[in-house]
């Protein structure tokens, strides 16, 4: 039998565009398929078309409806967007909790509240607040620089509901400003979601913003920088780098705005860092921030990082430490073969450039690629270079990027630290 389903597509994601419902109360209700329902009594928040057998009632993108097993057995409540695969993003799994603004506020609130035990509140620091499905609010993303919010949205429903977040922020945090970042271009072609940079609350501001790292000072542009301005995932690992660091000749590829190489420099003991990125905006940064850090050990280049590994080769130089820190290669799941050849080949060049006893820091932002497949990869280039690879440590991103047990999609960032023999 052919699913029957009513669409009714929103005329789309301006803010100002609230769904139909405020109340946070349920206007649909949408049946699953038959067995399509476990993930959802495992709380997995991300409904697709594939599993929806029916829907009762007409929502349009944003709106409040309850899930329900073939048979009609309440599962979970979400909001509905009818131009994403991703048909439903769920937020409660009780039919009593609304999904409406005091429900957003108290989210926020102990999200916030969560940061602030792990001695993430220092105003001068930067730190994640809302990590999407890591704090149960599937498409938003809150990282605070110093005074300032940076928010990205990767729902529509999310998007619909930015006056209210915003509100809620503003009471919560007092930032001086709140500004939201632009859907990735492949984002808004997947959600319907169609989001340009803009000021939410308060003031801009006017240059870059400092914010310290474990005791260092970084520039970031707000406005104009990667992601949400820093990678604020990588914190941690960071320090992990610098603890290793200390004497050797470091190699920080794809070092955009220079945290690791900086870390390494100054608090590592490191006697050089050669930090690379393709961007020269990155490298500008990454000069910029060792020069703020008085590390005048670090030198900066713009280059490719395979031909910068294959020329440095050539050359028969070598280092104590290699960083590799590239952008996610794999990009869907059917990309991971690539990806794992694309992490196989700058692994190997960089194993082929570390001395013996040398340092490899690897990391992959590919949540497409398993912890399982990458050290797979490792095993491999350990086999092809004829070199033994002794994992020292296995790390992930820092705790503001919490992750799910239910949405292990969430669990992207993998760093080794290896000692190359
Ligand atoms: N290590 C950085 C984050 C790296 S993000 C930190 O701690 O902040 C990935 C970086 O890779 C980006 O800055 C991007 O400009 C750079 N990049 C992308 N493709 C590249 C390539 N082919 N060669 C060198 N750098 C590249």
């Amino acid at each position: 039998m052919d699913p029957i389903v009513t669409e009714v597509v929103r005329d789309n994601a301006s803010p100002t565009n609230l769904p139909s419902t405020d109340s946070g109360l349920p206007v649909a209700t949408v049946r699953l398929k038959p067995k399509r329902a476990r993930p959802f009594f495992g709380r997995h928040p991300w409904v697709l078309e594939s599993a929806v057998l029916r829907v009762e009632g007409a929502p349009v993108g944003g709106d409040v409806v309850d899930v329900t097993t073939h048979d009609g057995h309440f599962i979970a409540r979400g909001l509905w967007n009818v131009s994403s695969k991703l048909r439903i993003r769920l937020y409660a799994f009780d039919a009593t909790t609304k999904l409406d603004a005091t429900l957003w506020r108290s989210r926020l609130e102990s999200a916030i509240a969560l940061r602030r035990s792990l001695g993430l509140d220092d105003r001068r620091e930067a730190a994640r607040l809302i990590n999407s499905e890591g704090d149960a609010l599937s498409g938003l993303i809150v990282d605070r620089y110093a005074d300032y919010l940076s928010v990205q949205v990767t729902a529509l429903a999310m998007s619909l509901r930015l006056d209210e977040i915003c509100n809620a922020l503003e009471t919560l945090v007092q930032p001086k400003g709140i500004v939201l970042r632009g859907a990735e271009r492949g984002l808004s072609k997947l959600e319907g979601l169609h989001l340009s940079d803009r000021l939410m609350r308060g003031s801009a501001p006017a240059g870059p913003i400092f914010v310290m790292e474990h005791g260092l000072k970084f520039g970031v542009d707000l406005t104009e920088g990667q992601k949400t301005g820093f990678y604020l995932d990588q914190r941690d690992n960071r320090q992990a780098a610098a603890r290793m660091a200390r004497g050797r000749r470091v190699l920080d590829m794809f070092c955009y705005s220079g945290g690791f190489g900086v870390a390494c420099a100054v608090q590592g003991g490191a006697r050089s860092v050669l930090a690379v990125d393709s961007s020269e905006k990155a490298t500008v940064l990454a000069k910029a921030n060792a020069d703020l850090n008085g590390a005048a050990n670090v030198t900066v280049e713009t280059a490719d990082a395979f031909e910068k590994l294959a020329a440095l080769e050539s050359a028969g130089e070598k280092f104590g430490m290699v960083i590799l820190d590239p952008p996610k290669f794999a990009r869907s799941r059917t990309a991971t073969l690539d990806a794992l050849r694309a992490y196989h080949r700058i692994n190997r060049l960089a194993v082929d450039l570390l001395e013996p006893g040398g340092v490899l820091i690897s990391s992959s932002c590919s949540g497409a690629v398993s912890r399982e497949d990458f050290i797979m990869m490792l095993s491999g280039v350990a086999q092809r270079s004829g070199r033994s690879i002794q994992i020292l440590e296995c790390r992930g991103a820092a705790p503001d990027h919490p992750v799910s047990v239910s949405c292990l999609e969430g669990e992207y960032l993998k760093c080794v630290i290896a000692r190359i023999a």
